[in-house]
């Protein structure tokens, strides 16, 4: 049986994907639409994106299911596709990995509105929604679920609760930090810091707790909040920053980090002990070649020395 990826993770360090939205974007797909159902409509192109990620050296794949929840696929009238898009998910990774060996992530978003009493939606069409959207993710055989992009820990419980109803081997809880406006720190949207977060993932049942996105979270402050995490629990950690900050170039979001500058920051992530480094936002195949081989030259430099 493959090992859970909580257990691989703590003997070497894993390489994750870079983006996937902004590649879809690249690939045709135009602002505001589905790009979900590009797993039912446009299977190549999904996979040609995960494919060059493999090629790059990508240990860990995220499926291409972000806003692969019944309220999210409602807006874009797909609601009755939520387990065929997710099913597609799955297997579209699986396929990148081809003959490799990999771990395929299945991936959760936020549900992109509010709970009561701040929102419209119940808790229970919250909870049903990430319940459908684990179930078929773990039913296709992904081998973890991250729930990704959250900032409200009360959206997070309801979705790590239902990756382990769902019988998830390995549950992730990401995190999006915001650096604040005078820069001396960085909390989620609705101000939750890291410190809270992991230990509230650690109580709530996850296995690695991670970062992603935010604004102004570059390599060094997914550094400060790896440490931070590690203050919390003792639960491996994993990282994937955007690319820098994104910029209005000729209509078009581009983000300003080029591979050789991020590179930099990954040897220092791996020196405090992160355990599975990627980027989010902007980051590139051609990013995650540049990790790869600044994590081989770093485990290699370990071995020798
Ligand atoms: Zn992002």
């Amino acid at each position: 049986m493959k090992r859970r990826l909580q257990d691989a993770v703590r003997e070497r360090a894993l390489l994750g994907d870079g983006a996937m939205g902004t590649q879809l974007m690249l690939a045709g797909l135009e602002q505001g639409n589905c790009g979900e159902a590009w797993n039912l409509a446009h299977p190549d192109r999904v996979l040609a994106i995960q494919r060059r990620y493999v090629q790059a050296g990508s240990d860990c794949l995220i499926t291409n299911t972000f806003g692969g929840s019944r309220i999210m696929l409602d807006r874009h009238s797909h609601a009755d596709d939520v387990v065929e898009i997710n099913a597609a998910g799955v297997r579209i990774a699986r396929e990148a990995f081809g003959h490799r060996d990999g771990y395929v992530l299945g991936d959760i978003g936020p549900f992109g509105g509010l709970m009561e009493p701040y929102g419209d939606f119940t808790e229970a069409q919250v909870r049903d929604a990430f319940r459908e959207q684990a179930q078929a993710l773990v039913d296709a055989g992904a081998d973890a679920i991250i729930l990704e992009t959250q900032t409200s820990l009360e959206e997070l419980r309801l979705g790590v609760i239902a990756a382990r109803e769902a019988g998830a081997a390995c549950v992730i809880g990401s995190m999006a930090y915001d650096v604040t406006l005078d820069g001396s720190t960085f909390r989620t949207m609705m101000g939750i810091d890291p410190e809270r977060a992991a230990a509230f993932m650690h109580e709530h049942g996850a296995d690695i707790v991670a970062l992603n996105c935010g604004t102004g979270m570059d390599m060094e402050r997914a550094r400060q909040a790896v440490i931070r995490y590690q203050q919390a629990t003792h639960l491996p950690v994993m990282a994937q920053p955007n690319a820098g900050q994104p910029k209005l170039i000729a209509m078009k979001v581009v983000y300003d980090e080029t591979p050789e500058e991020m590179v930099k920051g990954v040897v220092p992530l791996l020196e405090i002990g992160a355990n599975i480094i990627g980027g989010c936002c902007g980051s590139t195949p051609d990013h995650i070649r540049a990790f790869r081989q600044a994590m081989d030259l770093f485990h290699m430099a370990k071995r020798v020395s």
